[in-house]
């Protein structure tokens, strides 16, 4: 490697610790395990050449075809609500870049995650085998429906925006489980999170105004 590759390389680690030191000190990154995650993945392999050096700024970026990455500090925050274990088994609905099944993949036995898109599944796939991440799969379709194949999921994480949570995603997710999602109309979300209960009902909270593109059918 020339040494100005390793210049640009240690430029990019340099900006990736700033980053995760604001995301502690915002409160958005709490658990060891979850800081573990965000040391080990590199934001900057997961969006498009030309914003790899915005990657460590927490902003959400284009990945193409009207799609984004979620800012770091929402992956943060969606990462941490999951209250991941080791053993979990996790169904993500929308791949885009594949950088939030990155991070849950590093946390988990097994990553499930469902793409609309089968340019962006393609590009997603590519991402997590380069970033060595081989518990994930990712699979093309309506992620509204789940992924029935491999149900009961211990935790489900749906990142575009939807009306409402989907039934079939509600039935997916076993007794004890965690999904959350940003639930709302396309220009304003209000991130919220379910837990089932043994009796099949669900408690339900509010955490935070957001915005994610829209889950489409
Ligand atoms: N989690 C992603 C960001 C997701 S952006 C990351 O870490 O980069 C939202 C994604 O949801 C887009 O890629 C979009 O194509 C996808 N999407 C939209 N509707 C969907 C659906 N019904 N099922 C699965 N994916 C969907």
């Amino acid at each position: 490697m020339s040494f100005f590759g390793r210049g640009r390389e240690s430029g990019a680690e340099s900006r990736k610790q700033r980053l995760i030191r604001n995301l502690r000190e915002e409160g958005w990154l709490r658990t060891a395990r979850v800081i573990s995650a965000f040391r080990k993945m590199r934001r900057e392999d997961f969006v498009p050449p030309r914003y790899r050096d915005a990657a460590y700024v927490d902003e959400p970026l284009p990945i193409g075809l009207g799609q984004t990455i979620s800012a770091p500090s929402m992956v943060a925050i969606m990462t941490e609500l999951l209250e991941t274990k080791p053993g979990d088994k996790i169904l993500e609905v929308g791949a885009g870049s594949g950088y939030q099944a990155a991070i849950l993949s590093w946390l988990v036995k097994k990553v499930y995650t469902v793409e609309f898109d089968p340019h962006l599944a393609r590009q997603a796939e590519d991402n997590l085998s380069k970033a060595g991440c081989k518990n994930v799969e990712v699979i093309v379709g309506d992620g509204s429906k789940g992924y029935p194949k491999a149900k009961p999921f211990d935790k489900i994480i749906i990142t575009c925006a939807t009306p409402d949570i989907p039934g079939a995603l509600k039935d997916q997710l076993r007794p004890g489980g965690i999904l959350i999602a940003p639930v709302g109309p396309p220009h304003s979300q209000i991130l919220t999170s379910l837990r089932k209960r043994s009796d099949g009902g669900f408690e339900e909270k509010n955490h935070m105004y957001c915005v994610f593109v829209p889950l489409r059918h």
